[in-house]
């Protein structure tokens, strides 16, 4: 049977089939960093998670077109549009200017992605590149009623709709919790939910980057920029949009809010969420001071692909606590296993018929709403699998196009040879006490062919009074 995409949909809360609005084409928006600091290994765990999406859409054999925004301008301390600008706190911190800063931290950023082997969006706009577009859907919102202007600043007026909370459902109180620091009122807003398109002077005379607009010299809302950069690269009509658990609310919530208003019908379909790195002190994050990121990790001599193991080796809806032990335990099992894979020989036919039945045990995992640890399970069932090597290094091949652990070269890069002798000792050492059992059991059958699949493996075995001596042939 084929398998089908399900995965969960915040928007419906419940596991759903994926369709696309077009067949075989999918439209996906992420929420791209706040340029003003390094990425954070939290951060970074949702755009891993959501690479696990991406692939796993293109192993389904789908046209994918993804967005990503840089946010440049707009995005204050607290989500809901309080406290001070993070771009500009960013460049005092750095006594630079804001473009300095930005450009700096989105190179920082990307270095990341890189190191992650996280495939680079197919578009990634910066929201200072589309002011116009937000002047534009501002303008219509405010001719229709859907917009106000408040001492100085353009307002969104939830009250305007009838179902804002369509995304989160919960109550305000409740859906604040997760929302950053700093919630502090605007005595300008209609409603408590309202939040900022366009601010101008009511906020930061000292704002390096403004523009002018319809409403006065100003800068865009944080909201605003996704919405707009994702129409203005997708269209009226959007498949999949990503980010954090953080950002359903307030951020996605203003965005469906928005976007459905400017349109006049559905923006998008399936909502997909990260849930949160969280430390020994709860959630990973830039506010709290000392923060982890993926340098600081390599400098530590951890490998970012043991980074993105550990994620994947989790579900993508639970919490994952982060601790330097396990992490030492993935590094290890990282080494053994691409030194497993580096040992294989490419010798030999694929047996199509495992390779088929194993890409459909993989592919069934994947689309169980993304179960990654089970498709682990697969590549390891794989592994010890009475097959040819030829079958399994091209299924580690394939299985590795989602996984992107560079399953096949790891283990043969610079210092690893040592590891795979000592790799392919303790795999002969395993399969003579298997052999040993065998023969015990008086299963002659099963002892002789372990000891023709050494063999084929350049393995000879002699049986001797000391007992089983192996040497290659
Ligand atoms: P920011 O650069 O702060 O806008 O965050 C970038 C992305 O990281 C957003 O999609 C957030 O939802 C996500 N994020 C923030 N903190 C965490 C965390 N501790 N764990 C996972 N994702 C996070
Ligand atoms: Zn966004």
């Amino acid at each position: 049977m084929e398998n089908r995409l399900h995965f969960y949909n915040t928007l419906t809360r419940r596991e759903e089939l994926f369709v696309p609005n077009v067949d075989g084409k999918v439209s996906m928006y992420t929420c791209g960093p706040t340029v003003y600091h390094y990425a954070h290994i939290g951060n970074l765990r949702s755009y891993i998670m959501q690479d696990l999406l991406v692939k796993t859409l293109l192993y389904l054999g789908y046209d994918v077109k993804r967005v990503m925004n840089i946010t440049d301008v707009g995005h204050l301390a607290s989500d809901a549009d309080t406290g001070e600008d993070k771009m500009i706190a960013g460049a005092k911190r750095e006594h630079k200017t804001v473009m300095e800063i930005a450009r700096f931290y989105t190179e920082a950023f990307f270095h990341d992605f890189a190191r992650l082997n996280l495939r680079t969006p197919d578009v990634v706009e910066p929201a200072t590149n589309c002011i116009e577009a937000f002047i534009h859907v501002i303008g219509k919102l405010m001719e229709e009623g859907y917009a106000y202007e408040s001492g100085g600043n353009i307002y969104f007026d939830t009250a305007k709709l009838q179902d804002y909370y369509v995304l989160s459902n919960q109550s305000e109180k409740d859906l604040m919790v997760g929302v950053r620091e700093d919630v502090s009122e605007d005595g300008n807003k209609r409603n408590k939910s309202d939040f900022v398109l366009w601010f101008t002077k009511s906020k930061f005379e000292d704002q390096e980057l403004k523009w002018d607009s319809p409403w006065g010299v100003g800068y865009p809302g944080w909201h605003i920029e996704c919405s707009c950069i994702s129409m203005k690269h997708l269209g009226e009509r959007l498949d999949i949009h990503c980010g954090g658990v953080d950002n359903i609310f307030p951020h996605h919530t203003n965005e469906i809010a928005q976007s459905e208003a400017y349109l006049g019908h559905k923006w998008c379909n399936y909502w997909f969420h990260v849930h949160h790195l969280t430390d020994r002190s709860g959630k990973m994050s830039k506010s709290k001071g000392d923060f982890l990121t993926l340098s600081l990790l390599e400098s530590k001599g951890y490998d970012p692909r043991v980074y993105r193991m550990f994620c994947l080796q989790s579900h993508y809806r639970k919490p994952l606590e982060f601790s330097y032990e396990v992490l030492d335990n993935m590094g290890a099992a990282y080494d053994k296993l691409v030194k497993r894979i580096a040992a294989l020989k490419q010798e030999g036919e694929v047996d199509q018929e495992m390779f088929a039945a194993y890409r459909e045990r993989f592919q069934t995992a994947l689309c169980d709403d993304l179960n990654s640890a089970m498709a682990f399970t697969v590549l390891y069932d794989m592994l010890k699998e009475d097959v040819s090597d030829a079958t399994k290094y091209a299924l580690a091949e394939d299985f590795d196009r989602v996984l992107s652990l560079d399953l096949t070269t790891a283990g043969l890069e610079d210092g690893a040879e040592n590891h795979v002798d000592a790799e392919l000792e303790a795999y002969v050492l395993e399969q003579i006490e298997e052999r040993k059992a065998a023969k015990k059991e008086k299963d002659f059958a099963k002892a002789d062919a372990i000891r023709a699949r050494l063999l084929e493996k350049g393995i000879v075995l002699e049986d001797t009074r000391e007992g089983v001596k192996w040497k290659k042939a």
